[in-house]
């Protein structure tokens, strides 16, 4: 767990807290610990400095490298599904801006994350390092292959939308953990969370959401365009 510097004007903090009451509290988001972490972390510090003012709205935002940060309620959607206490090791597959990152490095005990742009891998662990994370590791490389190394890990969130869950995350995942993927074709996927009992995945889907696509090895083969 981490407890960060807080870098928000008094009016970013406002529309921290006007996100969550008004983005996140009606839509069933009602983990506690996922809330503070929301209304904590710095979202304006992850997006483009042009778009700052426009961090706390109820959409995704273009990054760089043709990618998106993810809409606040889908950040927060994914969060709660991970039921995390604090004392989990978690997998991250595409970093991105750095911002969900952050918001797991608040609730779990260590984040390995994985990018596949150099680039965003890049900005994001600086960020990261910056807003005072010490317990996140951020690599660059092809995360639907998970890193073996570090493996098992108590929870993995995919951030990008693949075609199926790449058979190395499940076989990285520890006994009685859970992994949140989005899973469908190119244009809309299903939010699935799956977890491992014996063995066995055990799945349901909590919603229905637009990804960019998961490109690798076990997800799709070409990049495309940009989604939430
Ligand atoms: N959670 C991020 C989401 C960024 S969009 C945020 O809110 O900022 C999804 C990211 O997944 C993109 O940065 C994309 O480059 C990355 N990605 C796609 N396929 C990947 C793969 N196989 N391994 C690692 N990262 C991948």
């Amino acid at each position: 767990m981490n407890t960060s510097p807080s870098r928000l004007t008094d009016d970013e903090q406002q529309a921290q807290e006007r996100m969550v009451r008004e983005q996140l509290e009606p839509r069933k988001i009602n983990d506690e610990r996922v809330l503070a972490a929301m209304r904590t972390v710095p979202r304006s510090y992850f997006v483009p400095r042009d778009l700052a003012i426009h961090a706390t709205e109820d959409r995704a935002l273009p990054i760089e490298c043709e990618q998106t940060i993810s809409q606040p309620y889908i950040v927060a959607l994914m969060t709660q599904a991970m039921e995390l206490k604090g004392t989990e090791r978690v997998l991250e597959i595409g970093t991105g801006s750095g911002y969900q990152t952050a918001i797991l490095a608040h609730l779990a005990q260590s984040v390995f994350s994985i990018e596949r742009h150099q680039a965003l891998a890049e900005v994001a662990l600086r960020r990261l390092k910056e807003l005072g994370y010490s317990n996140v590791s951020v690599f660059a490389g092809d995360g639907t292959l998970g890193l073996p190394d570090k493996a098992p890990f108590d929870r993995i969130l995919v951030t990008a939308g693949g075609p199926q869950t790449p058979p190395a995350l499940f076989d990285q995942l520890a006994e009685g953990g859970r992994m949140i993927i989005p899973v469908g074709d190119e244009q809309s996927q299903v939010l699935r969370v799956i977890q491992k009992i014996d063995g066995e995945a055990y799945s349901r889907d909590i919603s229905g959401c637009r990804f960019v696509k998961l490109v690798g090895a076990q997800g799709w083969q070409k990049p495309g365009s940009r989604k939430r």
